[in-house]
C-alpha cells in the first residue's frame, strides 16, 4: 500500500482517542502519522524486513494499549498509538503486492518478513499493488473518516495525503518506468545503495 494510505490509516487509529481522551488527540494523531510512516524507513537497507514486525508488532500493542488505559499520559497514548500504526502497516503490507518493481506483473512472492516465522509472507494481493485504485480507495475511506471526525489540523492533512495519493494512482506506472531509466543511469559508485529491486531491473 502507498506510504500515505499507511499514514492514514495511523491517524485513524486515533480516533478512539479523539472521542475518550480528546485531551490527548494531537499527540495521538501526530504518533499514529509516524507510526504509519516509520517501518518503510526500512526502505534502503532490508526493506518490509528491518523494521516490519507483522506478527510482533500486534502483540507489542497489547501491552502498550493496557498501560496507555491504566496510566493515560502523552507519552503512554502517544506510544500504544504509535506501535499501533506501525504493526498494522506490516501487517497489511501482506495484504498487498510483492516487492517488486512492477508488483502489478504479480511475479514476486515476497510481501513482508515474518521475524516470528522466521520466512517472507506471500502477498495476498487484496490490494494488487501500491497505487492501484482499491488503494486509493483505502486511502479515502480513512481519510473520509477523519474529515467526517472533524478534527483539525488532523482532517486538513487528511485532505492533503488523500490528494496526494490520487496523483499518485495516476501516475504510478510511469513512474516504475521513470524510477527502472534512473537507475539505470546511476554511476557505478552509486548502486549498491540503490533498493535491491532497482538493482535487479
Ligand atoms: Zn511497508
Amino acid at each position: 500500500m502507498m506510504a500515505t494510505t499507511h499514514a492514514l490509516w495511523g491517524m485513524a487509529l486515533a480516533l478512539p482517542v479523539l472521542a475518550t481522551a480528546p485531551e490527548f488527540a494531537p499527540v495521538a494523531f501526530v504518533a499514529g502519522f509516524l507510526g504509519g510512516l516509520a517501518p518503510d524507513l526500512d526502505l534502503y537497507t532490508g526493506h518490509r524486513k528491518t523494521l516490519h514486525y507483522p506478527i510482533y508488532g500486534p502483540i507489542v500493542v497489547v501491552p502498550a494499549v493496557a498501560v496507555a488505559l491504566l496510566a493515560p499520559s502523552a507519552a503512554t497514548v502517544g506510544l500504544a498509538v504509535g506501535l499501533a500504526a506501525a504493526a498494522l502497516h506490516a501487517a497489511t503490507d501482506a495484504a498487498g503486492g510483492g516487492l517488486e518493481l512492477r508488483p502489478w506483473e504479480a511475479g514476486s512472492e515476497r510481501a513482508v518478513y515474518s521475524h516470528y516465522h522466521g520466512r517472507w509472507l506471500r502477498p495476498r494481493r487484496w490490494v494488487r499493488y501500491d497505487g492501484a485504485l482499491e488503494d486509493l480507495g483505502l486511502a479515502g475511506l480513512a481519510g473520509g473518516v477523519l474529515v467526517a471526525a472533524g478534527a483539525d489540523p488532523a482532517a486538513a492533512l487528511a485532505v492533503a495525503l488523500v490528494a496526494v495519493s490520487a496523483v499518485y494512482t495516476l501516475f504510478r506506472k510511469p513512474l516504475a518506468a521513470l524510477a527502472e531509466h534512473l537507475a539505470g543511469l546511476a554511476p557505478p559508485p552509486v548502486v549498491p545503495y540503490l533498493p535491491e529491486r532497482y538493482r535487479e531491473a
